[in-house]
């Protein structure tokens, strides 16, 4: 691949040429501004010349296994920390984080009787958009964090000062992380005669751990069985599993860095990851980001919030996919528990109507995040299972399908979000709380929801 040449764009009606840098010409929201432009300048070289994280051609399989979400064939779930940290990088982790996946895919798959699609939020989720450029801390007036990918959490202004050499960083910790999702999905370990082996032992204590072990002991059953009937496994298809990997494409210096020209297509595909989403809040439709993206290849996911009009989500719809082709776009709905009823079902109803093939998938965190009384960031599983449920009810009535869910989960035992069925409260917020940024659902209450959403998906 080069990334070089230019390429006429088809994808736009005004017919102009798109180049991976074409976005630098428009507004930038959460720009980034280096304090150190040839510093700036020295990182992106370097980006420019490592060779892709991931192929054009397992970008278009995931695609393909998005075509069967958006045709009701499917069900995505796409799920990993809000923001990596660059110090959390063991094998430990990275195998617990897979675990819980597959975990929840096989409860998905076992109810709903449907191939599970499997994205992790991981190896390159490393930036955040921040609605403030500051906070204080301790008096102190500190640059927000923004990921690790520009700047650290430590409370001191040198810590916080956006700095390029961490895009090279980055990468360097997506090829880690990949590389070991690689091995484990590929090398024996999501063999679905390993299905016991997911269960880690604080899940496993739990009402839906042990649910899952009775799940789980049907499959060693039905293995069996299929073995005694003389059933022959040739192609390997129990032992391995189709795993991607996707993030917000936020910082376009790093996404456009990793951009490559596939020579035998003359396509373009952001190598940094499977799948890229726009945010909600870096959608607008002359932005650089959905400049950006509506001219790689890569399926693409937008964050939908109840800020969206039915005219626009039909004019993202076209931009990114004029050629509606099934799999290219996934639209990811956070709204928040309050607020889907009112605003979802004229969006779902006007992208119906005109015919666009998308992917529907819920994101029940990011409209259900709130702040307690003593200050402490957190979501309650019952709205984001409620938000999930009413999503379902929706798009169903709509007679779309409700293809998938998002959701920011980590393998720690983690005390982020409250409730699921340990019905974690308030106080015990403070015990174990990690997150760099959002609070996510521990690996209980993460099987607790695969459950649930089972159940709603076979009703
Ligand atoms: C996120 O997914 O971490 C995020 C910031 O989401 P949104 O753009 O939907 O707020
Ligand atoms: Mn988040």
């Amino acid at each position: 691949m080069t990334n070089t040449a230019e390429v006429t764009d088809t994808n736009t009606d005004a017919g102009a040429p798109w180049t991976s840098d074409a976005w630098r010409t428009r507004p930038v929201a959460q720009a980034v501004d280096w304090p150190d432009e040839a510093q700036a300048q020295r990182a992106l070289e370097q980006l420019r010349k490592l060779p892709p994280l991931i192929f054009a051609g397992e970008a278009r399989a995931l695609q393909s296994q998005l075509a069967d979400v958006t045709r009701g064939a499917a069900f995505v779930l796409l799920a990993g920390d809000c923001a990596e940290s660059f110090d959390e990088v063991s094998a430990d982790r990275i195998r617990d984080q897979l675990k819980i996946i597959l975990q929840m895919s096989l409860v998905l798959t076992h109810g709903a009787g449907l191939p599970v699609v499997k994205i992790g939020r991981m190896a390159g989720q490393l930036a955040k958009p921040r609605s403030a450029p500051t906070e204080i801390v301790n008096g102190v007036e500190l640059q927000s964090l923004r990921g690790h990918l520009l700047n650290a959490e430590n409370e001191d202004p040198d810590s916080r000062r956006l700095d390029p050499r961490r895009l090279v960083q980055g990468y360097h910790h997506s090829a880690i992380v990949l590389n070991l999702v690689r091995a484990f999905t590929s090398g024996g370990f999501a063999d679905l005669r390993e299905v016991h082996r997911w269960n880690q032992s604080f899940i496993a204590e739990s009402p839906s751990g042990q649910r899952y072990e009775m799940l789980a002991a049907e499959i060693d059953r039905a293995v069996e069985f299929l073995h005694a009937c003389g059933v022959r496994d040739d192609n390997d298809e129990l032992s391995r599993t189709a795993f991607y990997t996707a993030h917000e494409a936020l910082v376009l210096d790093y996404e456009s860095g990793l951009t490559r020209r596939e020579a035998a297509t003359g396509e373009w595909y952001d190598c940094s990851a499977h799948l890229l989403w726009i945010g909600e809040r870096t959608r607008a439709l002359d932005g650089a980001h959905m400049d950006f993206v509506r001219g790689i290849r890569n399926p693409i996911g937008v964050k939908i919030s109840d800020d969206c009009s039915p005219e626009e989500l039909l004019q993202i719809c076209t931009m990114l996919n004029p050629e509606r082709i099934p799999g290219r776009l996934t639209l990811m709905i956070r709204m928040g528990a309050r607020v889907i009823d009112r605003a979802l079902p004229a969006l779902v109803q006007a992208v119906v109507d005109a015919g666009h093939p998308v992917a529907w998938v819920s994101d029940p965190m990011h409209g259900n995040t709130r702040t307690t009384a003593s200050g402490v960031k957190t979501r309650s599983f019952e709205d984001v299972s409620s938000e999930f449920l009413s999503f379902v009810r929706i798009v169903s009535e709509a007679g779309a399908w409700p293809g998938g869910i998002h959701l920011e989960l980590t393998p720690d035992d983690v005390t982020e979000c409250t409730g699921g069925s340990w019905l974690l409260d308030e106080d015990e917020l403070g015990r174990n709380y990690t997150s760099l940024c959002d609070p996510r659902l521990n690996g209980r209450q993460g099987l607790d929801l695969a459950f649930l959403a089972a159940e709603a998906l076979r009703d």
